[in-house]
């Protein structure tokens, strides 16, 4: 694989724990300077010391998503240690499980604010940056983003939401080398299902599904290193997301009973 990311600036939002912090890890290996955003101080300390233990470039700023003036701290931040952005991975993100007839209209906000919110935000002030660099944009969406997830009306709310932005930023952006990449990981063992909020917006505390049997959370950074390598405008995982985008464009009802089926079988599934 071509390696796109040596020696450029990366900021990851959501960088503490999952996809997050195996893109931090990868991309430090790879020669990037890693700038790690997420609520949790701690683990961000200890993730950046560690990269730099092993050689790597990392620095970090306590980021909640859902504040603009956080995200514009994180991107000022990268371009006060490193002088620039060539890359964006608006990465942090939470999930849901509830039918949308019990769901609390909470939950759907707080899905907007931390998976499209904070896409926009970290997006708009890094712009600039990005446009300088001829740099990339990288939304981490999901295979909820390309066709509805039953039980997640917010999540895949959240994640077309990120699209229709992301997708029209690459337009406005057609002339300025600007590089936007949507990429749609499917299930990926990590803990967004332990803290995703079910109906009266607390945390599930627990998985529904085998965790053993998904991608790794390292595969996915794998991926998107060279979805960003080869500027791709979507980046698909495996056969999964391949399947859904496919089937979408020529038979979506059947997707619709593919996805009934497939998330009804879920223990405790809100639906049968
Ligand atoms: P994790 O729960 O392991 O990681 C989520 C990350 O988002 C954490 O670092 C968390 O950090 C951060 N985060 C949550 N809320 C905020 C906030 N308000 N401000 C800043 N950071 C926040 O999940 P994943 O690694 O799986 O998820 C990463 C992305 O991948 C998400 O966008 C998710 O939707 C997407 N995805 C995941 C799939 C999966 O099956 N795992 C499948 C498809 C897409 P902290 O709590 O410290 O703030």
């Amino acid at each position: 694989m071509k390696n796109a990311l040596n020696s450029k600036v990366v900021v990851i939002t959501g960088a503490s724990s999952g996809i997050g912090e195996a893109m931090a890890k990868l991309y430090a290996q790879m020669g990037a300077k890693v700038v790690l955003g997420a609520r949790s101080e701690e683990k961000l300390k200890a993730l950046t010391k560690q990269i730099i233990a092993d050689g790597g470039t990392a620095a970090y700023c306590a980021t909640d998503v859902t504040v603009a003036e956080d995200c514009k701290r994180l991107i000022d931040r990268a371009v006060g240690e490193f002088g620039g952005i060539d890359v964006l991975i608006c990465n942090a993100g939470i999930s849901m499980r509830a039918i949308f007839d019990d769901v609390d209209l909470s939950v759907l906000h707080r899905l907007m604010d931390v998976n499209f919110w904070g896409t926009v935000y970290c997006s708009k002030y890094a712009l600039p940056y990005l446009q300088r660099s001829k740099g990339s944009l990288v939304g981490i969406s999901s295979v909820a983003g390309l066709h509805g997830l039953p039980g997640r009306t917010g999540y895949s709310a959240s994640k077309y939401a990120m699209t229709g932005l992301l997708e029209t930023i690459r337009i406005e952006n057609l002339k300025k080398g600007l590089h936007v990449m949507v990429a749609c990981p499917g299930f990926t063992a990590s803990n967004v299902r332990f803290s995703a909020l079910v109906a009266d917006g607390s945390q599930q505390g627990s998985t529904p599904r085998e965790e053993g049997k998904m991608m790794t959370a390292e595969q996915v950074a794998k991926i998107v290193a060279r979805g960003i390598a080869r500027r791709r405008r979507l980046c698909l995982m495996e056969a999964e997301g391949r399947a859904t985008h496919f089937v979408k464009k020529f038979a979506p009802a059947f997707l619709d009973k593919m996805f009934y089926w497939v998330m009804s079988k879920e223990p405790d599934s809100p639906f049968k």
